[in-house]
């Protein structure tokens, strides 16, 4: 963070000072990052108390100062130690926060700030910035999937005054979360990457998924860029709603950063990329044409920041995994190839996974999905269940097990889809999925593991990488 003093921060976050008594006080300042969780606190750093749905923050502020926590930022008084803030709402303040040394960092005239959202795809193309943004000098972005009000804030309180990026990943949970976000550190370059059922659940649909993503759009001033995906229709149609200069990516003819004649394998995915009357030949290490339009979105961000083409070709051809376990390659003896993408699923992602596995399945070898259940879809969850079902069937996929009660619809459907040389198959639970698939994979055979978070088979697509 930059340097700031107690009364400094006091002001940003309008609650009342309780000086420490180790002798802290308005004058005194502090400059070390802030930090919710108290076993991640080193000393100089401020720790933020939260009332969280599992633990309350306020229980872990002795041994945040234990740590050498310099501020401690809370909604009653309890260790004196050092100083304390008393505020209203710690989350609340800690956006509060953000938004002051975003501010202040941006009024030095240095930072540029790009903000990420989408159904899909947000960490992947947020790290491929990253890594392009790293070229060109100092750069910030969020950790993992930091990208809600409390991730957005922690990542936005680690820019400092020689921060040059802020790649922030911005994450919508329900309508306001995203406007929010972008008023604590408000993009010069926003980017939407897809509007999709992914938690859609929580959102009440699909119309109410893409009101919540246009806020990162309809707030932009004429001087920010729009990055936006041409061949999504709802994000195509944000174009509309925002002041901004619009960069189109995506298949299309009509999209400024373009893909064409895109060939995908078991090695990756090669493709053309094209800026206007440039092209390059990319080999893209990273799983699936879905991950092409991640890497379009990156080189249009690239661009605008001002890196070169050639740099931004070089450093989507350096990038092996895009990020843990989203399309990351494992095992490897004997052919087999194991897909682990249980990060998290939707539909959209599982789809694009299944249509990756047909793909790049070696002639010799099967193709054999394990998936379990999509979660946080609420309403939608029985019928998009079904639909993942009839797609593996028609995609002509060679066996599909299917692990976890939730998931059963998926194998039910599958199953009475009829006409089809594969086979579904159901377990209870991953391990025993595991025995199963030990005792039947074959050399060249490839497997895509996929669900949710929630269902767990993570674990198990590590362990078949292990194993095979
Ligand atoms: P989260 O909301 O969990 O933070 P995210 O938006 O950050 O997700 P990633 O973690 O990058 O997304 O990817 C999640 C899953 O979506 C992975 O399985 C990935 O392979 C898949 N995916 C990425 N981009 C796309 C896309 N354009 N279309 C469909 N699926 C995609
Ligand atoms: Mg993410």
């Amino acid at each position: 963070m930059i340097t700031l003093t107690l009364a400094d921060i006091v002001d940003a976050l309008g609650g009342r000072l309780v000086p420490g008594a180790d002798g802290s006080g308005p004058t005194t300042t502090v400059s070390g990052i802030s930090q919710t969780d108290s076993r991640l606190i080193e000393a100089g750093e401020i720790f933020f108390a939260r009332r969280g749905e599992e633990t309350d923050g306020h229980r872990f502020i002795g041994q945040a100062i234990d740590r050498g926590a310099a501020l401690i930022v809370a909604e009653r008084e309890v260790d004196d130690r050092v100083a304390q803030i008393v505020v209203d709402d710690a989350t609340i303040a800690l956006g509060a926060l953000a938004t002051e040394v975003v501010r202040r960092v941006t009024e030095l005239g240095r930072l540029r700030i790009v903000g990420i959202t989408g159904s899909n795809g947000k960490t992947t193309t947020k790290n491929l910035v990253r890594s392009m943004a790293e070229r060109l000098g100092p750069t910030v972005a969020s950790e993992k999937s930091f990208n809600n009000e409390v991730g957005g804030p922690l990542t936005m309180l680690r820019v400092t005054a020689v921060t040059e990026t802020l790649v922030a990943e911005m994450g919508a949970s329900g309508v306001g979360e995203i406007a929010r976000l972008t008023a604590m550190a408000p993009p010069h370059i926003a980017v939407v990457l897809t509007v999709g059922l992914a938690h859609a659940g929580e959102f009440g649909g699909i119309e109410q998924t893409f009101r919540a993503k246009s806020e990162m759009v309809t707030g932009l001033p004429e001087a920010a860029v729009a990055v936006l995906n041409r061949d999504d229709p709802r994000v195509a149609q944000m174009a509309a709603l925002t002041r901004a200069r619009v960069r189109w990516f995506g298949l299309s003819d009509e999209a400024d950063v373009r893909a064409s004649r895109v060939v995908a394998s078991a090695e990756g995915t090669r493709f053309t990329l094209e800026v206007g009357e440039e092209s390059y030949e990319v080999s893209f290490r990273v799983l699936g044409e879905h991950h092409v339009m991640n890497a379009l979105a990156a080189t249009a961000v690239a661009l605008e920041l001002g890196l070169d083409l050639t740099a931004v070709v070089e450093a989507l051809e350096a990038t092996t995994v895009a990020a843990r376990w989203r399309m990351e390659v494992m095992g490897g003896r004997d052919g087999t190839v194991i897909i682990n993408d249980a990060y998290n699923a939707s539909p959209d992602s599982m789809s694009a996974a299944l249509r990756t596995l047909a793909q790049i399945a070696k002639p010799e070898g099967r193709t054999i999905a394990v998936l379990g259940a999509m979660s946080e879809l609420g309403e939608f969850a029985g019928e998009e269940h079904d639909r993942i079902g009839l797609q593996a069937v028609r995609l002509g996929i060679s066996e599909v097990v299917v692990v976890g009660a939730e998931a059963r619809r998926l194998h039910i459907s599958a199953i009475n889809e009829g006409s089809w040389d594969g086979e579904s198959v159901f377990f209870e639970n991953a391990d025993d999925a595991y025995a199963y698939l030990t005792g039947t994979l074959q050399p060249h055979d490839t497997v895509l593991v996929k669900s949710s978070n929630a269902a767990g088979l993570r674990t198990l697509g590590d362990r078949l990488g292990e194993a095979f």
